[in-house]
Protein backbone atom coordinates (compact mmCIF):
# COMPACT_ATOMS: atom_id res chain seq x y z
CA UNK A 1 0.00 0.00 0.00
CA UNK A 2 2.87 2.45 1.25
CA UNK A 3 4.68 1.55 -2.07
CA UNK A 4 1.59 1.86 -4.68
CA UNK A 5 0.77 5.23 -2.76
CA UNK A 6 4.42 6.50 -3.22
CA UNK A 7 4.08 5.13 -7.28
CA UNK A 8 1.01 7.54 -7.18
CA UNK A 9 2.68 10.42 -5.88
CA UNK A 10 6.13 10.15 -7.72
CA UNK A 11 3.96 9.86 -11.11
CA UNK A 12 1.68 12.83 -10.11
CA UNK A 13 5.37 14.64 -9.38
CA UNK A 14 6.35 13.38 -13.06
CA UNK A 15 3.16 14.68 -14.93
CA UNK A 16 3.23 18.16 -12.83
CA UNK A 17 7.14 18.57 -13.75
CA UNK A 18 6.26 17.26 -17.43
CA UNK A 19 3.84 19.61 -17.52
CA UNK A 20 5.27 22.66 -15.67
CA UNK A 21 8.31 22.00 -18.41
CA UNK A 22 5.72 22.64 -21.12
CA UNK A 23 4.33 25.58 -19.87
CA UNK A 24 8.23 27.04 -19.35
CA UNK A 25 9.72 25.74 -22.78
CA UNK A 26 6.12 26.46 -25.05
CA UNK A 27 7.22 29.87 -24.45
CA UNK A 28 8.51 30.76 -27.75
CA UNK A 29 11.70 32.87 -27.80
CA UNK A 30 11.63 36.25 -30.09
CA UNK A 31 14.79 36.06 -32.59
CA UNK A 32 17.58 38.93 -32.10
CA UNK A 33 16.60 40.07 -35.36
CA UNK A 34 12.50 40.66 -34.51
CA UNK A 35 13.91 42.49 -30.88
CA UNK A 36 16.27 44.70 -33.16
CA UNK A 37 12.77 45.63 -35.44
CA UNK A 38 10.43 46.52 -32.97
CA UNK A 39 9.75 50.48 -33.49
CA UNK A 40 10.66 52.66 -31.10
CA UNK A 41 8.05 55.31 -30.45
CA UNK A 42 10.29 58.56 -31.43
CA UNK A 43 8.07 61.63 -32.07
CA UNK A 44 5.11 60.31 -30.57
CA UNK A 45 6.35 60.24 -27.17
CA UNK A 46 7.88 64.26 -27.26
CA UNK A 47 6.65 65.86 -24.16
CA UNK A 48 5.08 68.73 -25.74
CA UNK A 49 3.16 67.73 -29.17
CA UNK A 50 3.99 63.68 -29.08
CA UNK A 51 0.96 62.15 -30.53
CA UNK A 52 0.67 59.35 -27.64
CA UNK A 53 2.33 60.66 -24.85
CA UNK A 54 1.69 64.77 -24.58
CA UNK A 55 -2.19 64.21 -24.30
CA UNK A 56 -1.24 62.31 -20.95
CA UNK A 57 1.15 64.91 -19.46
CA UNK A 58 -1.76 66.41 -18.08
CA UNK A 59 -3.66 66.56 -14.32
CA UNK A 60 -5.99 64.09 -14.79
CA UNK A 61 -7.89 63.61 -11.18
CA UNK A 62 -10.77 61.74 -11.08
CA UNK A 63 -14.37 63.42 -12.36
CA UNK A 64 -12.41 66.36 -13.58
CA UNK A 65 -12.58 67.76 -17.23
CA UNK A 66 -8.67 66.47 -17.63
CA UNK A 67 -9.74 62.93 -16.34
CA UNK A 68 -12.40 63.07 -19.67
CA UNK A 69 -10.05 64.60 -21.87
CA UNK A 70 -7.39 61.45 -20.72
CA UNK A 71 -10.14 59.24 -21.30
CA UNK A 72 -11.26 60.63 -24.98
CA UNK A 73 -7.70 60.48 -26.09
CA UNK A 74 -7.41 56.62 -25.49
CA UNK A 75 -10.76 56.28 -27.20
CA UNK A 76 -9.61 58.18 -30.04
CA UNK A 77 -6.10 55.94 -30.03
CA UNK A 78 -7.55 52.86 -30.20
CA UNK A 79 -10.45 53.99 -32.74
CA UNK A 80 -8.04 55.45 -35.27
CA UNK A 81 -5.01 53.26 -35.15
CA UNK A 82 -6.87 49.95 -33.36
CA UNK A 83 -9.95 49.72 -35.08
CA UNK A 84 -10.16 45.82 -34.08
CA UNK A 85 -9.82 46.58 -30.60
CA UNK A 86 -13.35 46.69 -28.75
CA UNK A 87 -13.46 49.55 -26.19
CA UNK A 88 -15.44 49.07 -23.03
CA UNK A 89 -15.88 51.91 -20.04
CA UNK A 90 -16.48 51.06 -16.22
CA UNK A 91 -17.96 54.18 -14.58
CA UNK A 92 -19.11 54.06 -10.90
CA UNK A 93 -19.44 56.22 -8.04
CA UNK A 94 -17.74 56.26 -4.77
CA UNK A 95 -17.42 58.52 -1.66
CA UNK A 96 -13.70 60.03 -0.63
CA UNK A 97 -12.63 61.37 2.25
CA UNK A 98 -12.35 64.63 0.82
CA UNK A 99 -15.47 64.40 -1.23
CA UNK A 100 -17.67 65.89 1.71
CA UNK A 101 -20.26 63.22 0.75
CA UNK A 102 -20.32 63.53 -2.60
CA UNK A 103 -20.20 60.82 -4.86
CA UNK A 104 -17.02 61.08 -7.27
CA UNK A 105 -17.29 59.29 -10.36
CA UNK A 106 -14.71 56.93 -11.66
CA UNK A 107 -14.58 55.23 -15.33
CA UNK A 108 -11.88 52.54 -16.00
CA UNK A 109 -10.94 52.07 -19.74
CA UNK A 110 -10.28 48.62 -20.94
CA UNK A 111 -9.87 47.64 -24.79
CA UNK A 112 -9.33 43.93 -25.92
CA UNK A 113 -8.71 41.82 -28.76
CA UNK A 114 -9.67 38.48 -29.60
CA UNK A 115 -8.58 35.91 -32.15
CA UNK A 116 -11.71 35.52 -35.08
CA UNK A 117 -14.23 33.33 -33.97
CA UNK A 118 -12.97 32.98 -30.23
CA UNK A 119 -16.15 32.49 -27.53
CA UNK A 120 -15.74 34.68 -24.65
CA UNK A 121 -15.38 32.23 -21.78
CA UNK A 122 -13.07 30.07 -23.75
CA UNK A 123 -10.65 33.20 -24.13
CA UNK A 124 -7.42 33.64 -21.95
CA UNK A 125 -6.13 37.33 -22.49
CA UNK A 126 -2.63 38.62 -21.62
CA UNK A 127 -3.47 41.73 -19.86
CA UNK A 128 -1.24 45.00 -19.87
CA UNK A 129 -2.50 47.71 -16.98
CA UNK A 130 -1.58 51.32 -15.59
CA UNK A 131 -3.56 53.29 -14.17
CA UNK A 132 -4.97 57.02 -15.79
CA UNK A 133 -5.62 58.99 -12.93
CA UNK A 134 -2.66 61.58 -11.12
CA UNK A 135 -2.92 62.76 -7.62
CA UNK A 136 -5.12 65.63 -6.44
CA UNK A 137 -2.17 67.03 -4.34
CA UNK A 138 0.12 68.82 -4.49
CA UNK A 139 -2.30 71.15 -6.74
CA UNK A 140 -0.64 70.79 -10.44
CA UNK A 141 0.55 67.33 -9.93
CA UNK A 142 1.07 65.99 -13.72
CA UNK A 143 2.30 62.61 -12.75
CA UNK A 144 4.07 61.59 -15.74
CA UNK A 145 6.16 58.24 -14.27
CA UNK A 146 2.82 57.78 -12.67
CA UNK A 147 1.29 56.79 -14.88
CA UNK A 148 1.73 58.98 -17.62
CA UNK A 149 4.16 57.18 -19.17
CA UNK A 150 3.33 53.80 -18.25
CA UNK A 151 0.16 54.36 -20.36
CA UNK A 152 2.02 55.23 -23.41
CA UNK A 153 4.44 52.48 -23.79
CA UNK A 154 1.06 50.45 -23.32
CA UNK A 155 -0.45 51.82 -26.47
CA UNK A 156 2.93 51.92 -28.63
CA UNK A 157 3.58 48.38 -27.25
CA UNK A 158 -0.15 47.58 -28.62
CA UNK A 159 0.17 49.27 -32.09
CA UNK A 160 3.64 47.80 -32.37
CA UNK A 161 2.00 43.99 -31.97
CA UNK A 162 -1.24 44.63 -33.53
CA UNK A 163 -0.15 43.50 -37.40
CA UNK A 164 1.18 40.57 -36.02
CA UNK A 165 -1.68 39.47 -34.46
CA UNK A 166 -3.97 39.90 -37.82
CA UNK A 167 -1.56 38.08 -39.39
CA UNK A 168 -1.14 35.20 -37.49
CA UNK A 169 -4.54 35.20 -36.52
CA UNK A 170 -5.25 35.33 -40.80
CA UNK A 171 -3.14 32.38 -41.68
CA UNK A 172 -5.29 30.50 -39.44
CA UNK A 173 -3.11 30.07 -36.88
CA UNK A 174 -5.74 30.67 -33.66
CA UNK A 175 -6.16 27.00 -33.20
CA UNK A 176 -4.49 26.12 -29.88
CA UNK A 177 -6.64 24.50 -26.97
CA UNK A 178 -6.72 27.66 -25.31
CA UNK A 179 -7.57 30.82 -27.40
CA UNK A 180 -5.39 33.79 -26.38
CA UNK A 181 -5.63 37.03 -26.44
CA UNK A 182 -5.04 40.66 -25.28
CA UNK A 183 -6.29 43.16 -23.26
CA UNK A 184 -5.16 46.29 -21.50
CA UNK A 185 -6.93 48.42 -18.86
CA UNK A 186 -6.24 52.20 -17.85
CA UNK A 187 -7.65 52.39 -14.18
CA UNK A 188 -8.79 55.50 -12.38
CA UNK A 189 -8.27 56.58 -8.96
CA UNK A 190 -5.25 54.22 -8.07
CA UNK A 191 -4.18 57.40 -6.07
CA UNK A 192 -5.46 58.24 -2.57
CA UNK A 193 -6.98 61.89 -1.62
CA UNK A 194 -6.03 62.39 1.86
CA UNK A 195 -3.03 63.39 2.49
CA UNK A 196 -1.78 62.36 5.15
CA UNK A 197 -3.58 58.71 4.37
CA UNK A 198 -6.74 58.65 6.26
CA UNK A 199 -8.20 55.52 5.32
CA UNK A 200 -6.68 52.50 3.70
CA UNK A 201 -9.78 52.06 1.40
CA UNK A 202 -8.80 55.63 -0.05
CA UNK A 203 -7.33 54.38 -3.06
CA UNK A 204 -7.21 51.80 -5.50
CA UNK A 205 -11.26 52.30 -6.38
CA UNK A 206 -10.75 51.79 -9.85
CA UNK A 207 -8.53 48.22 -9.89
CA UNK A 208 -11.19 47.41 -6.70
CA UNK A 209 -14.50 47.57 -8.21
CA UNK A 210 -12.69 45.90 -11.81
CA UNK A 211 -11.85 43.09 -9.51
CA UNK A 212 -15.05 42.57 -7.69
CA UNK A 213 -17.36 43.03 -11.07
CA UNK A 214 -14.89 40.64 -12.84
CA UNK A 215 -15.48 37.82 -9.89
CA UNK A 216 -19.24 38.51 -10.45
CA UNK A 217 -19.20 37.80 -14.55
CA UNK A 218 -19.79 34.38 -14.74
CA UNK A 219 -19.11 32.23 -18.04
CA UNK A 220 -22.08 29.48 -18.64
CA UNK A 221 -20.81 26.44 -16.38
CA UNK A 222 -19.49 24.91 -20.06
CA UNK A 223 -17.09 27.53 -20.88
CA UNK A 224 -13.45 26.75 -19.45
CA UNK A 225 -13.37 29.71 -17.38
CA UNK A 226 -15.13 30.62 -14.32
CA UNK A 227 -15.49 34.18 -14.61
CA UNK A 228 -13.53 37.25 -16.36
CA UNK A 229 -11.17 37.16 -13.41
CA UNK A 230 -10.04 33.67 -14.46
CA UNK A 231 -10.03 34.31 -18.18
CA UNK A 232 -6.91 36.69 -17.38
CA UNK A 233 -3.15 34.32 -18.42
CA UNK A 234 -1.04 37.36 -16.84
CA UNK A 235 -1.63 40.57 -15.02
CA UNK A 236 0.87 43.00 -15.93
CA UNK A 237 1.59 46.14 -14.35
CA UNK A 238 3.71 49.09 -15.26
CA UNK A 239 4.05 51.79 -12.34
CA UNK A 240 6.60 54.65 -11.91
CA UNK A 241 8.45 53.89 -15.22
CA UNK A 242 10.49 56.32 -16.76
CA UNK A 243 13.25 57.81 -14.40
CA UNK A 244 16.43 56.92 -14.97
CA UNK A 245 18.34 53.61 -13.54
CA UNK A 246 15.00 51.62 -12.34
CA UNK A 247 15.23 48.70 -10.08
CA UNK A 248 12.47 46.13 -10.69
CA UNK A 249 12.25 43.59 -7.76
CA UNK A 250 10.26 40.14 -8.19
CA UNK A 251 7.24 40.72 -5.92
CA UNK A 252 5.33 37.04 -6.67
CA UNK A 253 6.51 34.19 -6.20
CA UNK A 254 4.12 32.52 -8.29
CA UNK A 255 5.01 34.37 -11.47
CA UNK A 256 8.77 34.86 -10.77
CA UNK A 257 9.39 32.99 -14.01
CA UNK A 258 7.61 35.73 -16.23
CA UNK A 259 9.49 38.08 -14.56
CA UNK A 260 12.95 36.24 -15.43
CA UNK A 261 11.84 36.19 -19.06
CA UNK A 262 11.74 39.38 -18.73
CA UNK A 263 14.66 40.58 -17.61
CA UNK A 264 16.47 38.06 -20.08
CA UNK A 265 14.25 40.24 -22.90
CA UNK A 266 16.51 43.61 -21.02
CA UNK A 267 19.44 41.74 -20.96
CA UNK A 268 19.19 40.78 -24.76
CA UNK A 269 18.11 44.04 -25.71
CA UNK A 270 21.54 45.80 -23.98
CA UNK A 271 23.51 42.31 -25.66
CA UNK A 272 22.52 44.10 -28.93
CA UNK A 273 22.72 47.68 -28.61
CA UNK A 274 19.43 47.87 -28.86
CA UNK A 275 18.82 50.35 -25.75
CA UNK A 276 19.30 53.84 -26.06
CA UNK A 277 19.87 54.28 -22.19
CA UNK A 278 22.68 53.02 -22.12
CA UNK A 279 24.48 54.60 -25.09
CA UNK A 280 27.23 57.83 -24.60
CA UNK A 281 26.86 57.06 -20.68
CA UNK A 282 29.87 57.32 -18.58
CA UNK A 283 27.46 56.82 -15.32
CA UNK A 284 27.97 52.92 -14.28
CA UNK A 285 24.36 52.57 -13.25
CA UNK A 286 23.20 52.84 -16.64
CA UNK A 287 24.69 49.29 -17.53
CA UNK A 288 23.42 47.70 -14.64
CA UNK A 289 20.24 45.54 -15.23
CA UNK A 290 16.92 47.02 -14.32
CA UNK A 291 16.06 43.88 -12.60
CA UNK A 292 17.29 43.49 -9.49
CA UNK A 293 16.34 39.99 -8.47
CA UNK A 294 16.76 38.34 -11.50
CA UNK A 295 19.27 35.67 -10.11
CA UNK A 296 16.72 35.00 -7.58
CA UNK A 297 15.14 31.81 -7.43
CA UNK A 298 11.09 32.03 -6.32
CA UNK A 299 11.94 31.12 -2.97
CA UNK A 300 14.44 33.41 -2.01
CA UNK A 301 11.76 36.57 -3.07
CA UNK A 302 11.22 39.32 -0.40
CA UNK A 303 7.37 39.78 0.17
CA UNK A 304 5.38 42.14 -1.84
CA UNK A 305 4.62 45.42 0.74
CA UNK A 306 3.23 47.57 -2.33
CA UNK A 307 -0.32 48.46 -2.30
CA UNK A 308 -1.18 48.76 -6.49
CA UNK A 309 -3.63 47.93 -8.88
CA UNK A 310 -2.34 44.59 -8.99
CA UNK A 311 -3.62 43.74 -5.50
CA UNK A 312 -7.41 43.72 -5.47
CA UNK A 313 -6.22 40.89 -8.84
CA UNK A 314 -3.60 38.77 -6.70
CA UNK A 315 -6.09 38.67 -3.86
CA UNK A 316 -8.81 36.92 -6.36
CA UNK A 317 -5.73 34.22 -7.38
CA UNK A 318 -5.16 36.08 -10.81
CA UNK A 319 -0.93 35.67 -11.21
CA UNK A 320 0.32 39.09 -11.65
CA UNK A 321 3.69 40.65 -12.43
CA UNK A 322 4.02 44.33 -10.82
CA UNK A 323 6.69 46.14 -12.74
CA UNK A 324 7.22 48.70 -10.18
CA UNK A 325 10.05 51.12 -9.79
CA UNK A 326 11.46 51.08 -6.60
CA UNK A 327 14.73 50.24 -5.29
CA UNK A 328 15.32 48.22 -1.63
CA UNK A 329 17.05 51.09 -0.05
CA UNK A 330 16.33 53.89 -2.24
CA UNK A 331 12.74 53.67 -2.49
CA UNK A 332 10.85 55.14 -5.28
CA UNK A 333 12.48 57.12 -7.93
CA UNK A 334 13.13 60.70 -6.70
CA UNK A 335 10.31 62.70 -7.90
CA UNK A 336 7.45 60.43 -6.76
CA UNK A 337 4.22 62.29 -6.01
CA UNK A 338 6.39 65.99 -6.20
CA UNK A 339 5.69 68.40 -8.99
CA UNK A 340 8.29 67.03 -10.20
CA UNK A 341 7.04 64.17 -11.34
CA UNK A 342 6.60 66.02 -14.97
CA UNK A 343 7.64 65.65 -18.66
CA UNK A 344 10.75 67.49 -18.45
CA UNK A 345 11.99 65.17 -15.57
CA UNK A 346 11.38 61.88 -17.52
CA UNK A 347 14.48 60.09 -18.89
CA UNK A 348 12.66 59.79 -22.43
CA UNK A 349 15.68 57.30 -23.85
CA UNK A 350 14.84 55.54 -20.62
CA UNK A 351 10.78 56.00 -21.57
CA UNK A 352 11.49 54.49 -25.40
CA UNK A 353 13.58 51.40 -24.00
CA UNK A 354 10.80 50.66 -21.48
CA UNK A 355 8.54 50.48 -24.75
CA UNK A 356 10.45 47.97 -26.14
CA UNK A 357 10.42 45.98 -23.38
CA UNK A 358 7.03 45.83 -23.04
CA UNK A 359 6.39 45.21 -26.73
CA UNK A 360 8.91 42.32 -26.92
CA UNK A 361 6.97 40.85 -23.64
CA UNK A 362 3.75 40.81 -25.64
CA UNK A 363 4.80 39.82 -28.60
CA UNK A 364 6.59 36.55 -26.94
CA UNK A 365 3.93 36.21 -24.33
CA UNK A 366 1.48 36.02 -27.87
CA UNK A 367 3.40 33.85 -29.51
CA UNK A 368 4.23 36.32 -32.69
CA UNK A 369 7.55 34.84 -33.60
CA UNK A 370 7.81 35.01 -37.44
CA UNK A 371 4.94 37.25 -37.72
CA UNK A 372 6.46 40.48 -36.66
CA UNK A 373 7.93 41.58 -39.79
CA UNK A 374 5.89 43.20 -42.71
CA UNK A 375 8.31 41.65 -45.11
CA UNK A 376 8.34 37.92 -44.45
CA UNK A 377 4.78 37.05 -44.00
ZN1 LIG B 1 1.21 57.67 -7.35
Amino acid sequence: MATNLLGCTMSKVIILFGLWLHLVTSYKALSDETLLRLPRPGPDFDIHDGRILAPILRTRVPDTPGSAAVRNHFIDFFRSSLPEWTIELLSFTAITPVSGGRNVRFTNFIAFRDPPGAEEGNTTRLTMVAHADSKLRPTGFIGAIDSAAPCAMIMHAARSIDKALTRKWSYGDNSPAVAQGVQIIFTDGEERFSDPPVDITDQLYGSRALATDWEMQKYPSTARYADRLASISLFVLLDLLGAPNPAISSRSNVTNWAYKNLARLEGRFRDLGGFQSTQNKTDISAARSWFIDRGKGAHELEPDHILDDHVPFADRGVDVLPIIDHHPVRGFPRVWHTLDDDGEHLDIAVVGDWSLVVSALMAEWLELEGYMDDHNT
